[in-house]
C-alpha cells in the first residue's frame, strides 16, 4: 500500500464509494489520512443503569436477560427488543431492522453498548439502536472515538474501519519540519500525530498530536504571510521624509486636531523620518479622523518631492477621497490623480503618463492602482485605506512599485490585538483613541415593524429641518426564499411615504457612473434620503446626514452595523440610528441592545464575537487567509505566537526557502495558499 495508490484499492472502495469520496475531495490514501475527525465521542467511562438520563448518549455494560424479534411483514420491518440489566436495574435495548442475529447475541452473556437513552412507556430507560459488542470479542466499541466530517452515503463506522486499514501507511508520510525544529519546540512527529488523531489514546498523546496540527496550520500561514510580505529582515535605502513641513498644514485645517490623532502622527512622523521603511496599522473607530493623519503623511512626502498613493476599497471611496484630497491640497500645487476601472481610457493613459513623469503628487483609486501599467517616478508612501478589504498579496505589489516605501494601512474595523497581530504580522500597531470634540453620542434606538410609522414620521421632521438621511435593506431583489425587505421595495414604499422629498435608490448592481451622480448628488444635499443595500459601508462621508435606519438588523453583525451607523454623526448636529429588526427572537433583542447602549467599536466586536463566534465575524476567508481544521486564532493565541516566532526565524535564515530541508514547506505553502502566492518552485 502506498499514500498516492487510489481510495478504490482499500477493500470495501467500490467504484460507488470512490464517486462519494471523490466528492469530498478524497481520492488518494493519503487523502483518506489527512481527513481528519472533527471531533471524539468519549466512550471511556461506563455508566451504571441507574445512573442513566433520556436524551444524552451513554455507555453501558450489562448482561442481556432476554431477546424478542418481531417481523411486520407488510412494513417489511423487524424489530429486536433485548433486556439487559447490570447490579443496578434494567434496561432495554431495541434495534429497527437490525443485522444482529441471534447467534451473536447470546442470552447470559455480557455485552457493552453505547447510545443515546429515552423514556420507554413500561417506565424503564430504553437505549435506540446502539453500537455494541460482546465483552471478550475482538471488536471494542469503547474508547476515545473519533467522529469524522460526513460524507453522504458513508458511514462513520465504515470510515474507521477505512482508517484501521491504512494504518500501516501513516509511518510513511513524509516529515516536513527539519528534525532540529521538532526539537527545540517540543513538537511531536508527524507520523505519530497523525496515528493518535485518529485512533486517539489517553489524553496526553492525544493533546500532543493536536498540538502539532494546529501548530503545523500556524506555521504555515504565517511562513506564507511572512514570504509574501518579503520579509527579508533590515532593508538598506529605504524613503526618508522630513515632517517638519507638516505644521504648516496642521495649521490651516479647520479644526485642531484631537489628542488620538497627535499621539498617532509623532508614531508616523517617527517611521517616516528613521532609515528604516514604516509599516503602520492605523486602527480608529469610525469618525475618528484618519483621513487626515493620511494627508498629513501625504503632504510631507509631496513637500520632499514623494509621490504618494492610496488605495481605497470601492469606487465611490476612491471618489470622495479624490475629492476631498483636492479641495484640501489645491492651494499647495500638490497634484492629486484618480485611477478607477470604470475610467475612459484615455483619461486613464494620461493619468499613468503624468504618474509616471512625476506630475502627479498623490494617486488615489480602487484596485486599479496595482496594475502592471501603474509606474511611479519616485514613489515615497504607500496607503491602503479600510485596510480589511484588501489582501495581502494586493498590498506587497503595491508596495513594489517605490523602492522600499512606507506603508502605512487604515482600517476602522476593531480587530482584536491577538487577530492584528496575525493579519498585520510585523506592523507597529498605533490606534486613534478620542473621537472630535463636539461629536455627540448617536441616539440609536432599536424598533420593529410596529414602529414604523413613528419613525417615519420622526424622520421627517429631520428632513423638514435640512437634513438627509440613509435607510439600508439587505437586499436588492424581492427574493421568496430569504424573507428580506428588498431595496427597490423599500424604495417604492418610501417613495410614498415620503412624497414631498427627494428620495433615490443606490444598489451594487446599479453601473458605476449612476452610482456616482447619486452619490454626488447626496453628498451635495440635492437628495434627501438615499435608500441602498451595503454599498455605503465603508468610509463614505456626508457630515449632513442625520440619520440611518438598518432594516432587517438581524441579518446585520454588530461590526457591521457599527459601521453603517458611523455613516452619521459626522458634523455637529445630534444623529439617530433606528435598528428595525423583523425577527423578536431573544439574540436579535440582544443584539439590538448592545448597539443602543454602546458606541465603542471595539467593545461591539468583542460581544459580536461572544454571540456568533470568530469564524463569521473575522472569517478567514474574507481575509483572503487559507481555512484552517484544528487552529483557532483566538483560542489558541499563545500556539499562534510561538509559530509565528519559529516563521519569522526561518524566513530570516532562508528568505527564499532554497535550502533543502526547507523544501516540503515550501511545497505546504504552494498548497496551502494556491496561486496567491509566488514561490519559484
Ligand atoms: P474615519 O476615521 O472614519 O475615516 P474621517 O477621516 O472620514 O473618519 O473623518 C470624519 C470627519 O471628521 C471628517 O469630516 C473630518 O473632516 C472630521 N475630523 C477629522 N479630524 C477632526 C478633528 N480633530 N476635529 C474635528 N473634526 C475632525
Ligand atoms: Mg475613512
Amino acid at each position: 500500500m502506498e499514500l498516492k495508490d487510489s481510495i478504490d484499492t482499500l477493500k470495501g472502495v467500490g467504484p460507488k464509494k470512490k464517486e462519494l469520496f471523490f466528492k469530498y475531495g478524497i481520492e488518494t490514501i493519503e487523502d483518506l489520512l489527512l481527513f481528519y475527525p472533527k471531533s471524539f465521542e468519549d466512550r471511556r467511562t461506563v455508566t451504571k443503569i441507574e445512573k442513566l438520563r433520556a436524551g444524552e448518549t451513554f455507555l453501558v455494560t450489562g448482561q442481556i436477560l432476554s431477546s424478542r424479534s418481531r417481523t411486520l411483514k407488510y412494513k417489511k420491518q423487524s424489530t429486536l427488543s433485548l433486556t439487559v440489566s447490570d447490579e443496578t436495574g434494567i434496561m432495554d435495548v431495541t434495534f429497527f431492522n437490525s443485522y444482529y442475529n441471534s447467534s451473536y447475541l447470546k442470552k447470559g452473556d455480557r455485552y457493552t453498548f453505547y447510545g443515546k437513552v429515552t423514556d420507554n412507556f413500561n417506565g424503564r430507560y430504553q437505549m435506540l439502536h446502539p453500537e455494541m459488542h460482546r465483552e471478550g470479542s475482538a471488536e471494542d466499541i469503547r474508547g476515545i472515538i473519533p467522529v469524522y466530517p460526513s460524507i453522504t452515503g458513508i458511514s462513520q463506522n465504515e470510515i474507521r474501519k477505512l482508517q484501521m486499514q491504512i494504518k500501516p501507511v501513516y509511518e510513511k508520510v513524509k516529515e516536513w519540519l527539519p528534525e532540529e525544529l521538532l526539537k527545540n519546540n517540543n513538537l511531536a512527529g508527524l507520523p505519530f500525530a497523525i496515528q493518535n488523531l485518529h485512533f486517539p489514546c489517553y489524553g496526553k498523546e492525544y493533546l500532543m498530536a493536536k498540538y502539532r496540527l494546529i501548530f503545523d496550520e500556524f506555521l504555515t500561514m504565517e511562513a506564507g504571510l511572512f514570504f509574501m510580505r518579503g520579509d527579508k529582515g533590515i532593508k538598506e535605502e529605504c524613503v526618508r521624509i522630513n515632517t517638519d513641513c507638516v505644521n504648516e498644514f496642521v495649521d490651516k485645517l479647520p479644526f485642531s486636531l484631537t489628542d488620538g490623532q497627535i499621539l498617532v502622527w509623532e508614531d508616523i512622523a517617527k517611521d517616516l523620518s528613521s532609515p528604516k521603511a514604516m509599516n503602520r496599522l492605523i486602527q480608529g473607530d469610525v469618525g475618528s479622523g484618519k483621513t487626515v493623519i493620511a494627508e498629513m503623511a501625504m503632504y510631507a512626502a509631496a513637500k520632499n518631492d514623494y509621490q504618494s498613493v492610496m488605495m481605497a476599497p470601492t469606487e465611490i471611496l476612491a471618489k470622495q477621497h479624490y475629492i476631498s484630497l483636492q479641495k484640501d491640497f489645491n492651494q499647495y500645487g500638490i497634484n492629486i490623480g484618480l485611477l478607477c476601472s470604470s475610467m475612459k481610457q484615455a483619461d486613464k493613459v494620461e493619468t499613468l503618463n503624468r504618474v509616471a513623469e512625476g506630475k502627479i503628487h498623490i494617486l488615489v483609486g480602487t484596485h486599479a492602482v496595482i496594475e502592471p501599467g501603474v509606474k511611479f517616478k519616485n514613489l515615497g508612501i504607500v496607503i491602503t485605506d479600510e485596510q480589511h478589504r484588501f489582501g495581502v498579496n494586493q498590498r506587497k505589489i503595491l508596495t513594489e512599485k517605490g523602492k522600499n516605501p512606507n506603508v502605512m494601512v487604515m482600517t476602522a474595523t476593531p480587530i482584536p490585538r491577538t487577530l492584528a497581530v496575525i493579519l498585520y504580522g510585523d506592523f507597529d500597531i498605533s490606534q486613534i483613541k478620542t473621537m472630535p470634540k463636539g461629536r455627540k453620542i448617536i441616539k440609536t434606538i432599536a424598533g420593529t415593524q410596529k414602529n414604523r410609522k413613528s419613525i417615519y414620521e420622526f424622520i421627517k421632521g429631520e428632513l423638514k429641518s435640512g437634513h438627509q438621511a440613509y435607510v439600508v435593506a439587505p437586499l436588492i431583489e424581492e427574493s421568496e426564499k430569504i424573507d428580506a425587505l428588498s431595496a427597490e421595495e423599500l424604495y417604492d414604499e418610501l417613495k410614498e411615504v415620503f412624497s414631498s422629498f427627494n428620495l433615490a435608490l443606490i444598489h451594487g448592481a446599479m453601473k458605476q457612473n449612476e452610482k456616482d451622480l447619486i452619490m454626488e448628488q447626496f453628498s451635495e444635499g440635492k437628495i434627501d434620503m438615499l435608500i441602498s443595500t451595503v454599498v455605503i459601508e465603508v468610509g463614505i462621508n456626508v457630515p449632513n446626514a442625520t440619520v440611518m435606519v438598518i432594516e432587517n438588523s438581524e441579518r446585520f453583525g454588530l461590526a457591521q452595523m457599527h459601521q453603517l451607523r458611523g455613516r452619521v454623526g459626522r458634523g455637529n448636529d445630534q444623529s439617530y440610528c433606528f435598528v428595525i429588526s423583523h425577527n423578536e427572537s431573544q439574540v436579535s433583542k440582544e443584539r439590538c441592545q448592545i448597539l443602543c447602549n454602546c458606541a465603542d467599536g471595539f467593545k461591539i466586536a468583542e460581544e459580536d464575537l461572544r454571540l456568533r463566534g470568530p469564524g463569521e465575524i473575522f472569517g478567514t476567508r474574507q481575509h483572503g487567509l487559507p481555512e484552517m481544521h484544528f487552529g483557532d486564532i483566538i483560542r489558541h493565541a499563545d500556539v499562534l505566537e510561538k509559530a509565528k516566532d519559529v516563521a519569522r526565524s526561518i524566513l530570516k535564515e532562508d528568505p527564499a526557502l532554497s535550502q533543502p530541508k526547507y523544501l516540503h514547506l515550501k511545497e505546504r505553502l504552494v498548497k496551502m495558499f494556491g496561486r496567491n502566492i509566488s514561490l519559484n518552485l
